[in-house]
């Protein structure tokens, strides 16, 4: 990852922080990105290619870059991506180039990926990422949003449970996990870990010669 340029209120620069939100589809992330992105303008959401159809409401370039197999295959092929991975029997990749923008313009970046994706994320960037997952107040609660969103079908909801079962089981591949009982609150705890990961000393680089002066 290239080094960044965040200024924080006093001027000094700090490294990016790379911010992954996962959990099962339907535990209420995506309103709690919404959130946090609206709230905070130095944060910028990574915007996935997905070879999943496109579902209603979805805006191509908003939401995911829609490709088909073949461009999303050429796209892995050309080192495009940062991670990819297969979920629900689609393919879901985060581009380079955008994420390499955004950090070296002073943003910190909002990934919504899976389990898969953070692994590979804090294997290429280690301290610079920050893994959150946010669990569903219960799989019943889980299985009720999944069919009040009227946008899948009956065998999608079921693989989608199966699907939430296997993500839940790789929570102890995060760094901070928190229940979704109310979106308020929980998106005041995300903000909060995200205001904490800003100020880690390891992302500090700033700093440094202000210590080194201070210090002599
Ligand atoms: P959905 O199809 O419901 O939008 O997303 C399905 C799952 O794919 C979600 O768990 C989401 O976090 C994950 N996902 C979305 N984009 C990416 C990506 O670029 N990489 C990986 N590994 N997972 C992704």
């Amino acid at each position: 990852m290239p080094d960044t340029i965040q200024p924080d209120p006093h001027g000094f620069k700090r490294r990016g922080v790379l911010f992954i939100l996962s959990s099962p589809s339907g535990a209420g992330k995506s309103t709690i990105a919404r959130k946090l992105l609206a709230a905070d303008p130095s944060l910028s959401m990574s915007v996935s290619a997905t070879t999943r159809p496109m579902r209603p409401g979805e805006v191509d370039g908003v939401d995911y870059h829609f490709v088909d197999l073949p461009t999303f295959k050429e796209m892995a092929a050309n080192h495009e991506f940062l991670e990819w991975a297969h979920v629900f029997g689609h393919r879901y990749g985060t581009p380079h180039a955008p994420v390499d923008k955004m950090l070296s313009e002073g943003r910190d970046v909002l990934f919504d990926i899976d389990w898969q994706g953070a692994q590979q994320l804090h294997q290429i960037a280690g301290g610079d990422v920050a893994r959150v997952f946010i669990f569903p107040p219960s799989l019943e609660e889980l299985e009720r949003r999944l069919r009040g969103r009227n946008t899948d079908s009956e065998e999608v909801i079921a693989a989608r449970m199966d699907r939430a079962a296997a993500e839940i089981a790789h929570w102890d591949g995060y760094d901070y996990v928190l229940v979704n009982d109310d979106a308020q609150s929980c998106f005041e705890k995300v903000k909060t870990i995200l205001g904490a990961e800003r100020l880690k000393r390891s992302r500090q680089t700033g700093l440094i010669g202000f210590v080194r002066a201070l210090t002599r």
